[in-house]
């Protein structure tokens, strides 16, 4: 992409409005653009990285058996009366009235839809197990929308729905979906722990948080902090084993982590005190249990091996995806912008021309543009007839992981200048060698 061609509206200023770091840096980068309280356009930048927050979600979702569909943004009423929480659910649901008088409402969350289609057309155990997901746009009329997309009214949410025969089978997939979490957030180079969790109006016994440790988080968190260090890295996870699957889940939820919901000062006085910690986080994600609650009110039955009609098991497990966005930046930035890590960014390298019009530095750029091209990376080549100054602020900001930087006088010698947006550490090579090494950085991604 050449920015002289792209819609990239940075800011100079710092918006006013914005009172955490990835709320200004996504206005300013030219990200979002609010159009109502917690409603965003996203703008071109910000999309590419939504989609690539998506396409992860999809692929690890993909990975650990999981079924996508998509469900409408808009619902019945009376599906939501047949579970009890059309009443319940309070002013957070934003309800809507059709031409003919018809209740509808924009979905928060989908258990009574996916209820609904599963009822429709599964009636055996030799159906099961089955896990259903998509990633859909929600609304929630929160009281104070505010950090941007952190807390938004419109979200968009992964939600995912299992269901099986027997306890021990939806505790698999509970499992399941602990540690394909763990996988997605890890690719997004995020460190989410799960935390005990209190089950909120959705129910259930079983349920863990995923928090991304960050000062500016709304959960208080109490933590031995050698969970920070547990990584799945490139192990292999093989989903059909249920041993294997609730052995790492046993590994990531041994030692104290939980937020102030279920908290325990007893329990985590006996955490070494050197490893004792108290902090902030974002909830990027949370996975419940709740049995047959919605099944058996709503006439989900299955038929077992016995013959027998029992209500299906369910849980059901989400990941905040525009929220996910807001997390990464405030846990990888610096006081110049964003730092996109790899797996999440917009584009992957950036080139500078310092010298626009210079037919050499024109044609190198031009060179390293399809020779990255050819690689499968899309450069976001920085055109314009600007000052040096000023490219390197946008890339800066904006936080592509890696920056090429072409100029005359390089170029006289042969090289061409390879920046890490992380380190801030330059070294010149020829530009094969510079498109050889940023290859090299994504195909080890
Ligand atoms: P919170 O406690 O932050 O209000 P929640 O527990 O009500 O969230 P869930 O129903 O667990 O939310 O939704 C799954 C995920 O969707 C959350 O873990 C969070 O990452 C994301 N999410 C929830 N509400 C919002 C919101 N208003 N804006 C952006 N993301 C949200
Ligand atoms: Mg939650």
């Amino acid at each position: 992409m050449r920015l002289t061609r792209y819609f990239l509206p940075v800011l100079k200023e710092n918006p006013a409005e914005a009172q955490i770091v990835s709320h200004r840096y996504m206005l300013r980068a030219g990200m979002i653009k609010q159009q109502a309280a917690g409603i965003y356009s996203w703008l071109p930048l910000g999309l590419r990285v939504l989609r690539r927050i998506e396409q992860i979600v999809n692929e690890e979702q993909e990975r650990a058996g999981h079924i996508p569909l998509l469900m409408p943004t808009l619902q019945s009423a009376d599906l939501w009366r047949e579970s009890g929480r059309y009443d319940d659910y309070g002013e957070e649901m934003l309800r809507i009235k059709d031409r003919g008088g018809r209740e509808l409402l924009y979905g928060p969350t989908n258990e009574e839809m996916i209820t609904d289609i599963f009822r429709a057309h599964v009636t055996s155990y030799k159906s099961l197990p089955l896990t259903l997901y998509h990633i859909q746009w929600k609304f929630r009329d929160e009281m104070r929308p505010r950090f941007g997309v952190m807390r938004g009214r419109e979200f968009l949410m992964k939600d995912g729905y299992n269901f099986d025969i027997d306890q021990d089978a939806a505790l698999h997939a509970y499992n399941r979906h602990m540690v394909s979490y763990l996988r997605t957030y890890e690719r997004m180079g995020l460190t989410a722990i799960p935390m005990r969790a209190a089950s909120g109006p959705i129910g259930g016994d079983n349920t863990h948080e995923f928090l991304v440790l960050a000062q500016t988080g709304e959960s208080e968190v109490f933590y031995d902090d050698r969970v920070t260090a547990l990584k799945l890295g490139s192990r292999a996870i093989d989903y059909g084993n249920r041993a294997q699957v609730a052995e790492v889940c046993r590994e990531f939820t041994t030692l104290y982590a939980r937020t102030d919901e279920t908290h325990d000062a007893a329990v985590f006085d006996t955490v070494p005190e050197a490893h004792r910690k108290v902090g902030r986080g974002i909830e990027v994600g949370q996975i419940f249990y709740f049995g047959t609650m919605y099944s058996a009110a709503m006439g989900a039955l299955v038929v077992n091996d016995k013959g027998e009609k029992v209500p299906v098991e369910m849980g059901s497990h989400g990941i905040g995806v525009s929220r996910l966005l807001g997390a990464i930046i405030e846990a990888s930035h610096d006081d110049k912008g964003i730092i996109w890590p790899e797996g999440v960014t917009p584009f992957p390298v950036g080139i500078v021309n310092l010298k626009q019009g210079d037919v050499a530095a024109d044609a190198a750029c031009e060179g390293l543009y399809k020779a990255l091209s050819l690689c499968g990376l899309e450069a976001l080549y920085d055109d314009r007839d600007e000052r040096a100054g000023a490219k390197f602020a946008t890339m800066d900001l904006i936080g592509l992981p890696w920056r090429i930087t072409v100029g005359p006088r390089g170029l006289a010698n042969g090289v061409v200048e390879v920046t890490s947006r992380r380190t801030g550490v330059s070294e010149e090579m020829t530009p094969e060698a510079a498109v050889a090494r940023v290859a090299a950085i994504y195909q080890a991604n």
